[in-house]
């Protein structure tokens, strides 16, 4: 499907929620009003199983879970708006199969396939950032510098994840080289919600009341990215 199709399918219904949530969209449902033609929006969880990714300062506590919690409450929120969504991890395991070398390229692989497999329109990549200077926080979101949609989605989701820290990060979307970006030609980012090398931000991603509020966030940003 060519971009400009994809992502008017995708507005659509995201134009449909809009009205549905506001009350006024006369008996229509968002999922109801779903054109037939949108594609799925990949969430993808980062790492798992024996690939934790980095972990917290003070707990231990591993990104792998953490971008998993935020991975199901997005899908939750895409579902809850009507809008397909396709997971490429929904445990905590690994993709990998089995842990023989060369699992993480194995690992990415079935990312990939998973997105090629439903006809991404869209993938987020949720992780977690880390940093020797342990007073680095807030997030940031990578696109790929080649794609025009990629960096409009993620300065759509960079603002409202900067909003979560009320003015105190004022981050900057970046232009990463970076395998999950270049999965698919459709607009792909990844968000780095916090830094685990952070004490206040690994505390914040630990809760889960602020988990929701960075689904949240990410869930906006692409509604506002589409609409
Ligand atoms: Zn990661």
């Amino acid at each position: 499907m060519l971009i400009f199709e994809k992502r008017r399918a995708a507005a659509s219904a995201a134009i449909a929620l809009t009205i549905a949530m506001c009350g006024t969209g006369m008996g229509l449902t968002a999922a109801a009003a779903r054109p037939r033609t949108a594609a799925a929006i990949v969430i993808d969880a980062g790492h798992g199983g024996i690939d934790a990714g980095v972990c917290g300062v003070n707990t231990g506590v591993k990104e792998s879970d953490i971008n998993l919690a935020i991975a199901k409450r997005l899908r939750s929120r895409f579902a809850g708006a009507g809008m397909d969504c396709v997971m490429t991890r929904t445990t905590g395991a690994g993709l990998y199969g089995s842990t023989a070398k060369g699992f993480k390229m194995r690992d990415m692989q079935k990312r990939r396939q998973i997105i090629e497999d439903c006809d991404a329109s869209m993938v987020i990549s949720i992780h977690q950032n880390t940093c020797a200077l342990p007073s680095r926080r807030g997030s940031h979101v990578f696109f790929d510098k080649d794609s025009a949609g990629g960096r409009e989605l993620a300065l759509s989701i960079q603002s409202r994840m900067n909003a979560l820290y009320g003015g105190e990060c004022d981050n900057s979307a970046l232009a990463g080289d970076y395998y999950m970006l270049k999965c698919t030609s459709e607009p792909s980012v990844i968000v780095e919600c916090g830094f685990l090398s952070n004490a206040e931000d690994e505390k914040l991603l630990s809760d889960p009341q602020y988990i929701e509020r960075v689904a949240d966030a990410i869930f906006s940003g692409v509604i506002y990215y589409l609409a």
